[in-house]
């Protein structure tokens, strides 16, 4: 698997690629309408899609160089997203990057709009900051592996200052800083930065992923948002190592959300966390990192058990980037499950108490009915249950199938809470 020391800090790119991409969807939202034409030369930093509505937020050129096309791309959700292609120049000029001298609150309200910075899991950060009087800020991410919290290794005092600018943007009364009771580095770190009195850091033994912002509120808080709800109802904002720097990058060196820091890991040359421009292709990044031994068996984003599998290395960096696995054919060929042996490891580890095991049956059954009464819509994708259960079933893929079903089985959450549910096609008439 290779030497992983270079993965706890982030090492800077040594050669940009020919071209890179850059997609119009890199949030929740609508895609951005382009603000440039096939031919168009573009700077480094400069806006090339504008938000269009809630959920939206501006994409900029991470490279200078011309427009060679805009088109349906591949993307790393899995989909095909109009994408802004740039090949890359020589000369490599930026736009000039201004900044406010003290900006107030509205003021860096509107920056931080304007650099597009947008949360893992989607939300732009101007909106998260909306009506919240309390920010967390989420180091657990995953492990150490992770580029998210490899930001907290490399730019600290730049991370707390955007934490800041994020309270005196929301005005947030306080500030909470989430770090895995395992990342000893992490507390080391942050003991030196001398935090001020209304910010202070919570231990936790658990990584938050992505869905786990509610359960996040709620372990630390004790605040409990509605099912399907955001952490904005309890009035919280959950937010990233890496937007927080993005916003000190853009509040006092006026830069746009261009830039990701990307851990590569897995049977590659050199394994590490790489500042890369947004838009650059994986198989560009592999290339960097010594190229992958021999053809990779699975390519998956954000983790082993929550990440999404990738169908092929053209896919490009984006704003939700944070790691990339690889993984050998062996690799996952040696992954076969055996029977369960009722250790009820899974039903220890699920942070949200239910019972993995029993779901995980009852969905490979089809019988969606009863995982729903045994709460399966609570479960987080965590992945704990599947890394801890010893033989190797794939408790998660069957608990997201069920969770699917469900989903597709109901117009909204309304019909949802209905007690009459009936799922299946027309042939069984519904029996499942
Ligand atoms: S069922 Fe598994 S994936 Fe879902 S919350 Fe529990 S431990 Fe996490
Ligand atoms: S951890 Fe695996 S083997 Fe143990 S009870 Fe759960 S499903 Fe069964």
């Amino acid at each position: 698997m290779g030497n992983y020391n270079n993965l706890e800090t982030i090492n800077f790119l040594k050669k940009l690629p020919e071209d890179v991409v850059i997609p119009l969807r890199q949030h929740k939202g609508a895609p951005c309408k382009p603000l440039v034409s096939v031919g168009d030369t573009v700077l480094a930093g400069q806006q090339i899609g504008e938000a269009v509505g809630l959920g939206s937020a501006p994409v900029h050129a991470s490279v200078s160089g011309i427009v060679a096309a805009i088109d349906e791309l591949p993307h790393p959700s899995g989909n095909k997203v109009i994408s802004i292609v740039i090949t890359v120049d020589e000369q490599q000029q930026s736009i000039e990057f201004n900044s406010l001298d003290n900006p107030d609150q509205s003021e860096i309200k509107q920056i931080i709009k304007d650099a597009g910075v947008v949360e893992i899991y989607g939300t732009p950060t101007c909106e998260v900051i909306e009506n919240i009087d309390t920010i967390i800020l989420n180091v657990t991410y995953e492990s150490s592996m992770i580029a998210g919290c490899v930001g907290i290794n490399s730019y600290s005092s730049q991370f707390y200052k955007g934490l800041k600018f994020l309270m005196k943007a929301s005005g947030a009364k306080q500030a909470i800083i989430a770090v895995n009771r395992n990342n000893k580095e992490a507390f080391r770190i942050l003991s030196n930065l001398k935090l001020e009195s209304n910010i202070r850091v919570v231990p936790l033994k658990i990584a938050y992923t992505l869905n786990m912002e509610n359960l996040l509120v709620y372990d630390i808080l004790g605040a409990r948002s509605q099912m399907g709800g955001k952490s904005q109802d309890v009035k919280v904002a959950v937010c990233g190592v890496n937007p927080a720097y993005e916003v000190y990058d853009a509040v006092v060196n006026g830069r746009p959300s261009m830039l990701m820091p990307v851990s590569v890991y897995g049977p590659v040359g050199n394994p590490q966390s790489i500042l890369v421009p947004i838009g650059m292709r994986f198989k560009d990044i592999f290339e960097q990192c010594g190229g992958c031994n021999g053809e990779p068996g699975k390519i998956i984003v954000n983790g082993l058990y929550t990440g999404i599998a990738q169908y092929t290395d053209e896919v490009p960096v984006v704003k939700q980037t944070a790691g990339i696995l690889i993984q050998s054919p062996s690799e996952i060929l040696s992954v076969q499950p055996i029977p369960c042996i009722h250790c009820a490891r899974c039903v220890d580890v699920c942070p949200v108490d239910i019972l993995p095991t029993r779901i995980a049956i009852l969905a490979d059954q089809g019988k969606f009915d009863d995982c729903r009464l045994m709460h399966v819509m609570n479960c987080v994708e965590c992945g704990l249950c599947t890394v801890e259960c010893p033989s190797k079933i794939p408790l998660l893929q069957l608990i997201k199938y069920a969770k699917v079903a469900i989903e597709r089985a109901y117009v909204d959450m309304a019909e949802k809470e209905s007690s009459n549910l009936t799922l299946g096609c027309e042939s069984c008439e519904g029996g499942v």
